[in-house]
Parts: C-alpha cells; sequence; structure tokens
C-alpha cells in the first residue's frame, strides 16, 4: 500500500530485467542459493503522471557482464535469443546500477510484470555487497491487468496482454528493453481504457515497499509422527501473511519425501511460494519448519518441476540412482 497520493509530478520506473542461471551439475566455489540468477539486462521507461495519464519521459537499457555465471544456461539463451558474445559486450554490474539509479532519479514507483524482478535485484545487490534497499514502492501490474481485464487471479503474460489492448508489436519478445517498453504501454492502456480514481486505487493498493521483509517462516511443535507435523503447519498456508487474504491453490500442496510444496495466490500479492520440511528433534520428535515468500520465477519452476516428479513417483519421488544429497538443482 502506497503512502502517498499519485498527483501530477509523480514518477514511475517501468522496469524488465533477465538473467542468467547457473548450470545444473557444474560446481561453483560459492553458494548457488545466494545467487539463483546473476542479472545480465535492465531496460526500463520512465513515466511521469500528468492529468489522469501516465506520459513517457524516456528510456534505458544496460547490458551487463555477468562475472559468476558467465555461460548461458541453455533455458536462458533460448527465452532470450542472446548468445555468449553478447554477455561479453556488458558492462560491469555496479556500473550498471548506477546507471540505473540515476535513470530513476526521484521516481517513487517501479513498475514491473510478475513480482519476481526486486527479489532478483536485491538478492544481486547483496551478493555483490551492495546495498539493498531499493527506497521505492514496487507496482506488479499483472494482477492490476488481470484485474481489469475481468479475470481476476489469472496470470497472464505480457505479450497477451500486448494483445488484450491491441498494442502494436514493434519489438521482439522477453528482451528486458522490449518488455518494459510494452509494459509501460500496457500501463498506459489500463489508465486510458478505466476509470482513474479505480486506477489511481487499485496502484495505491497493490504497491508494495519490496524493503520490508517478503518472506516468512514457521516453525510447528513437536509430534510423535510426520503427518501430524506436516498438519500443524498448514494453518499458516491458508491466508497471505501481508494483507490477511485467503489464499487460492495455483499448485495444491503435495508431499514428495520430507518435504511439502505448494503455489499459493493472493489478489494482493500474486504468487506465494510454500514449503515445510519436517526434521527430527534430539528426543525424536517430529517438527516441521515452514517458508511462505513471494515467489520468484524460480520458486516457480521448482514447485512446478517438483509436482511433475511426484505426479511420476509419488511421495517416495524419483528413485535415486546413486548417493547425492537431496538439494532442489535436480529441478
Ligand atoms: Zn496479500
Amino acid at each position: 500500500m502506497l503512502n502517498f497520493h499519485i498527483k501530477d509530478g509523480t514518477e514511475f520506473v517501468v522496469f524488465d530485467m533477465e538473467w542468467n542461471q547457473p548450470i545444473y551439475g557444474k560446481e561453483y566455489n560459492f553458494d548457488v542459493s545466494s545467487l539463483t540468477g546473476e542479472i545480465i539486462e535492465i531496460g526500463a521507461v520512465k513515466y511521469v503522471y500528468d492529468s489522469g495519464m501516465p506520459v513517457m519521459a524516456g528510456t534505458f537499457s544496460v547490458n551487463i557482464k555477468p562475472v559468476m555465471y558467465t555461460k548461458l544456461h541453455y533455458h536462458v539463451k533460448k527465452v532470450t535469443n542472446k548468445t555468449n558474445q553478447d554477455l561479453a559486450k556488458g558492462i560491469p554490474f555496479e556500473e550498471a546500477y548506477d546507471r540505473f539509479q540515476k535513470f530513476m532519479g526521484g521516481a517513487q514507483i517501479l513498475v514491473g510484470w510478475g513480482n519476481s524482478d526486486p527479489a532478483m535485484l536485491k538478492q544481486n545487490l547483496r551478493f555483490f555487497d551492495m546495498d539493498d534497499d531499493l527506497h521505492v514502492f514496487f507496482l506488479d501490474l499483472q494482477p492490476v491487468f488481470s484485474l481489469f481485464g475481468g479475470e481476476r487471479g489469472k496470470q497472464r503474460s505480457v505479450e497477451f496482454a500486448v494483445d488484450y489492448y491491441s498494442i502494436e508489436k514493434t519489438e521482439g519478445f522477453h528482451s528486458a528493453t522490449a518488455d518494459a517498453i510494452y509494459t509501460g504501454r500496457i500501463f498506459e492502456k489500463i489508465f486510458e481504457h478505466n476509470k482513474t480514481a479505480q486506477v489511481l486505487s487499485a496502484v495505491s493498493s497493490s504497491a508494495v515497499d519490496p524493503d520490508i521483509v517478503s518472506e516468512f517462516t514457521m516453525v510447528g511443535s513437536a509430534v510423535k509422527d510426520q503427518s501430524r507435523a506436516f498438519a500443524g503447519t498448514r494453518a499458516f498456508w491458508k491466508k497471505c501473511p501481508i494483507c490477511g487474504s485467503i489464499f487460492n491453490n495455483k499448485i495444491p500442496s503435495f508431499r514428495i519425501r520430507k518435504s511439502e510444496y505448494a503455489l499459493l495466490y493472493c489478489p494482493n500479492h500474486g504468487e506465494f511460494f510454500a514449503r515445510s520440511r519436517v526434521k527430527k528433534n534430539r528426543d525424536g520428535d517430529y517438527y516441521a519448519s515452514s517458508v511462505l515468500r513471494l515467489a520468484t520465477q524460480n520458486d516457480y519452476y521448482l514447485v512446478a518441476c517438483k509436482r511433475e516428479e511426484y505426479d511420476k513417483f509419488g511421495v517416495e519421488g524419483k528413485p535415486k540412482e546413486e548417493k547425492t544429497d537431496d538439494s532442489e538443482q535436480g529441478c
């Protein structure tokens, strides 16, 4: 929820990022979970609010040379059409972020499609020992689009929204810069096609402060059996910990080995990743430790992948051919 009113002169920066991913099976000399993606491109468009409409005021684009994941992940290559040569042409992340901050200037609201970009940006800032406070509000335009498109709760791609508003396709999709430009046009169209007061109200109530906690944990009490340990954390997965809305199931909860997963959806805050793990305490009793967080793209893939494994192999999961640690790297 915004703590100020949008008025003439309020600045928005619509942005999008692309990131490279670690390659499965490759050895890294650091904890890969502390950098689940390394940013390789930031694209942005600035808008200034004027008399009921956001007015475009500039564009920004930068390619970043990755230093940890220097070779393009197959999936990223396929989606973005980038090459390893393209990566080498980028500038260092610190310099790119500095330029981005200068472009942001006094903008008070970042706008993106989906809620994964701010988390990824913060993760990269932390990893490279930079200040990870963004000092702006973040608006996920995707649920706002769904709301005004009359399909609340549905998740649509940028391209779907572009088609919905018959926006001219002047660029390809899936480059950060092109997607930021398209997201900006969708932002304009939402204002153009709806009552200003309603749009402002939706924008104000949907905006979140990305510098506040987006991960919530809960540890259940010790019980004699595993199923009861899982059951103990279930109430935690009922309501959004930020606004209290009842969650919808995007991927209903399922158990695989010692973990239970779900992908939950809050109409105000988007997707949440949910995972409970059952552990044993010193007395031999079981307890579950549970986490809920605003889902990143990686979280989404993880739950979808675990669900696929569960559908194929059930609670026991895929039989292990060889002894490996029970990490999530397989997904
Ligand atoms: Zn919520």
